[in-house]
């Protein structure tokens, strides 16, 4: 492939809005072919789609598609996309199930093309220096605090108290693919999922994880929140602490305070244009696991009625 990747973007809302329309703009190794919208939304005059198979039937050449859809429609729209020859960027979650994300990979390594789990948080300004910090350093302990208000984050999104819209893990599960990227491997012992009684997913959740030393990792998960929000990694080394705050985007050391600016979804893309080019994947499920375990393994409790 020499030009630009042609990608379509598949499902209109937030965060396709906020964040992929800007990064492909900004990105010339991209060029924005065609979205997808059952709502009819449209951006900038580019050629608008009600579904995927009218765009793959009728539509513009594309390269690839960026599914920004909720994940419980994912994965029927990845496996139309690779059946294509179609690359594929897949939100996070990759999916709502670990298993229809390793049929995914499966399917995209036997059809050639490259699918991209993404997790946008591993991008933020702090992560990569933190991880760089923290290798061959001794961890104590770690605390994950993540509180929001859903009110205000997610207002009258159906699809995420719904059966693999993870609930208070949609924002969680950025949490721990920050986790699992700057922490060696750990596992959850025990935790509980908080569930209003008139949804089906957690509102709030308590976790106890531990690495193969023995390193305790206390995760608290709350979309009650209101005022001021945390999003929140601390990790207590032998060579003091180390902070990230505002979902890795701020980064404190013992030596000082780090930042830099964000680039969360340009990093994605440059490296959604390095995969395509090297006709290489990359499908992480370690933080989906963990949301997997926390469902497997948690008690639950319930609380009171949530209403938007
Ligand atoms: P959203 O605002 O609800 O948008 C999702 C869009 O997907 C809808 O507007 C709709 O677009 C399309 N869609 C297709 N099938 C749907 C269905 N069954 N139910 C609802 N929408 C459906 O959600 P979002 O916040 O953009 O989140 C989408 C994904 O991105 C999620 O997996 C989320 O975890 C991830 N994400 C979100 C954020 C954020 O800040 N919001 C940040 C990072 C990642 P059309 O009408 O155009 O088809």
């Amino acid at each position: 492939m020499t030009g630009p990747i042609r990608v379509a973007i598949v499902g209109m809302g937030k965060i396709a809005h906020d964040q992929h329309v800007p990064a492909i703009a900004n990105n010339e190794a991209f060029e924005l072919a065609a979205t997808v919208s059952s709502r009819g939304e449209a951006t900038g005059g580019v050629p608008l789609f009600r579904t995927l198979g009218e765009l793959l039937a009728d539509g513009p050449e594309i390269d690839a598609v960026a599914l920004c859809t909720p994940p419980q429609v994912r994965y029927a729209l990845a496996q139309e996309a690779i059946a294509a020859g179609k690359h594929v960027f897949l939100e996070k979650p990759p999916g709502a199930t670990l298993a229809e994300v390793a049929v995914l990979d499966e399917y995209a390594a036997k059809a050639g093309v490259t699918l991209f789990a993404s997790w946008h948080s591993r991008y933020a300004a702090g992560v990569g220096h933190a991880r760089a910090w923290l290798a061959g350093r001794a961890i104590q302990s770690v605390s994950i605090v993540w509180r929001e208000d859903v009110r205000v984050w997610h207002p009258g999104q159906a699809w995420i108290w719904e059966p693999g819209g993870l609930g208070v893990f949609d924002p969680g599960i950025n949490a721990l693919s920050i986790a699992t990227h700057i922490l060696p491997p750990f596992f959850l012992e025990e935790g509980t999922l908080f569930l209003p009684a008139n949804r089906a997913a957690p509102i709030a959740a308590l976790l106890n994880f531990r690495d193969a030393h023995g390193t305790p990792i206390a995760m608290d998960l709350d979309w009650r929140q209101t005022g001021p929000q945390t999003w929140d990694i601390t990790v207590e080394t032998d060579a003091g602490q180390l902070r990230l705050a505002k979902g890795g985007n701020e980064l404190f050391l013992p030596a000082g305070e780090h930042k830099s600016d964000d680039h969360e979804y340009p990093g994605l893309y440059a490296r959604f244009a390095d995969l395509v080019r090297s006709g290489t994947s990359d499908v992480d499920i370690a933080p989906l696991r963990h949301v997997a375990d926390a469902f497997l393994r948690g008690r639950r409790e319930l609380v009171e009625d949530f209403h938007d």
